[in-house]
């Protein structure tokens, strides 16, 4: 299986890449073939199965499933090292609803999936082996609606950043724009739902959706917001309705199934600029951020800057001028003069001439991110090693050079202890920012994946002794970050128990998602922590 030409087209495939990133798709492939040094397509006959029932009731509760769904639907999973037992397709809001009835039926445990490409984060992958991954992006994958006039639309959870940029080309509606986070293949509900980020002035995703339909998992179905009530036409445009306020129990979350999400559009801002300055030295770091601060706050840089160590550049990007969204006149030289001004305060910027650049340099493609264009360059670092896997320590911190400082020290400490390369980024929101530490190992070479995780746990631990928390986790870590917001012996943890205990009483939906184990699995050993290894699994269940 090492072709490289079979890259689908989005025309072809609804996960597939837009045309005219088809190059750079097959390039990107390619890179990773390249430098790889094992066949990873090696095959076994049996599924893992999940841990509570035997091998036997369980194939048989996979036929009884693919009665109702179809056979092509229910592909038991037999590929070697995998962690799900089988996959399935549903069709449609009612097909959710019977795996669901079916899984509590027969105890079963599922993980839900939009597109599987939270990379950095677990993928596709379930947290507990043996579960049957609902993958909703094959047959899930329409766009319901686009508004032209509110600036929305409504999604399955198969469409992709690419998928709805391209129908919003295709319909003509340029006074739209979309919001798109480093790559543009992954889902936008799936991005959504994992409090992703992008990078225009709509880059926090989950404050600009707009309601959800949601599959509970013992199979009811309801709509939040104003989709309760029947006949509205504000689901997409006013996100709380009445009563309390309940999506935010759906983001990094196992409380539920997402089948329909709304999201809000930006309007186009006619022009738009992006900067590029240097920094030449390291001890530069704290004065930037201190300046960087009011620039955002103010709205002066109006979207997600981005700090970035030698290795993948440091940019900087705002997008100063949006307020009316028609017209295309210059950018005011007053803003430009501030920005300029405020970061050569550090004698060693250096602002870049774009037009000094070569046509691939990386800039244009964090220019196009910056206004909401899908790409894919990001991911290339990840061939800085031969099979190259990847997972973020992404903690959140104000805005401020001291605490930058901290963790970058914090970081580049823990690199240098495990012998690997630093790669951080720092990304400024409105009041805080994320350092995003990528730390690149070879997934086959035992000892470089020790590594690897030995570091990120000892960040994570790091981190939390000087009060700095992860925004988002890979599901090997979620354990520990979870329990690092432990204040008042861990009440927030407590809660989420109770809800999880009191909305999925057989403990069927992503157990273990977020640290939120269902009560059949607590106490039984199934967390990891610092000294699980790669063990994932606990001592049965209740
Ligand atoms: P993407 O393809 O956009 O990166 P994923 O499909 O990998 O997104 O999903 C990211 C995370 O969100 C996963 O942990 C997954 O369990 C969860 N998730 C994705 N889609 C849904 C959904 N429709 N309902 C509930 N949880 C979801």
């Amino acid at each position: 299986m090492s072709s490289t030409s079979q890259v689908p087209l989005l025309s072809e495939k609804h996960s597939g890449i837009p045309e005219n990133l088809l190059e750079k798709a097959k390039r990107a492939k390619a890179l990773i073939y390249d430098i790889r040094t094992k066949d990873t397509s090696t095959r076994q006959r049996l599924p893992v199965v999940p841990q509570g029932i035997e091998k036997y009731a369980f194939i048989q509760a996979l036929e009884e499933l693919a009665q109702q769904l179809g056979k092509a639907n229910v592909e038991i999973n037999d590929k070697l090292l995998s962690v799900a037992s089988a996959v399935v397709n549903p069709s449609s809001t009612e097909e959710v609803q019977k795996i669901v009835l079916w899984a509590n039926k027969y105890s079963i445990p599922i993980f839900p999936i939009s597109m599987g490409r939270n990379l950095g984060y677990g993928g596709a992958a379930p947290r507990v082996r043996g579960s049957v991954v609902i993958d909703l992006d094959k047959r899930m994958n329409k766009i319901l609606d686009i508004n032209p006039d509110d600036y929305t639309c409504l999604l399955e959870p198969g469409v992709s950043f690419y998928a709805l940029y391209e129908a919003i080309q295709a319909k003509g509606f340029d006074h739209m724009w979309i919001d798109v986070p480093d790559l543009g293949g992954g889902s936008v509900v799936g991005n959504t739902l994992d409090r992703g980020v992008g990078y225009t002035p709509y880059g926090d995703h989950w404050a600009c959706h707009s309601g959800l339909e949601v599959v509970l998992p013992t199979g009811e179905v309801i709509r939040t917001g104003m989709g309760a009530l029947p006949g509205n036409n504000t689901w997409q445009t006013f996100p709380y309705g009445f009563g309390p306020y309940s999506d935010g129990i759906f983001t990094q979350s196992n409380y539920g199934i997402v089948t329909k999400m709304g999201m809000t559009l930006m309007p186009n801002p006619g022009a738009y600029e992006s900067y590029l300055y240097t920094f030449q030295k390291e001890e530069d770091l704290e004065a930037l951020i201190e300046i960087t601060r009011p620039l955002r706050i103010g709205n002066i840089l109006e979207n997600v800057a981005q700090l970035r160590h030698g290795i993948q550049t440091i940019a900087v990007k705002g997008l100063p001028r949006t307020k009316y969204f028609t017209g295309s006149g210059a950018i005011p030289e007053s803003v430009l003069d501030i920005i300029d001004a405020e970061f050569k305060k550090i004698p060693s910027a250096r602002k870049i001439d774009p037009s000094t650049l070569p046509k691939d340099d990386y800039f244009f493609s964090r220019d196009r991110i910056a206004a909401g264009v899908p790409d894919l360059v990001e991911l290339l670092w990840v061939n800085w090693v031969p099979n190259g896997a990847h997972v973020a320590f992404s903690p959140v911190s104000p805005i401020r050079g001291t605490d930058a400082m901290k963790l970058y020290s914090l970081g580049k400490r823990r690199h240098d202890e495990f012998g690997i390369d630093f790669l951080p980024a720092f990304i400024v929101g409105l009041r805080e920012m994320h350092l995003i530490v990528e730390i690149v190992y070879d997934k086959n070479d035992p000892v470089k994946r020790k590594a690897a995780n030995d570091c990120l746990r000892e960040m994570i631990d790091d981190a939390a002794k000087l009060g700095y928390g992860e925004y988002r986790t890979h599901l090997v870590l979620m354990d520990q970050v979870a329990g690092t917001y432990n204040w008042n012996d861990n009440a927030l943890m407590k809660f989420n128990e109770k809800l999880k205990d009191a909305l999925d009483p057989k403990g069927i939906l992503a157990p273990g998602k977020s640290g939120i184990w269902p009560s059949r699995y607590r106490g039984r050993g199934w967390e990891m922590g610092k000294g699980s290894g790669e063990r994932s699994e606990g001592d049965g269940v209740a």
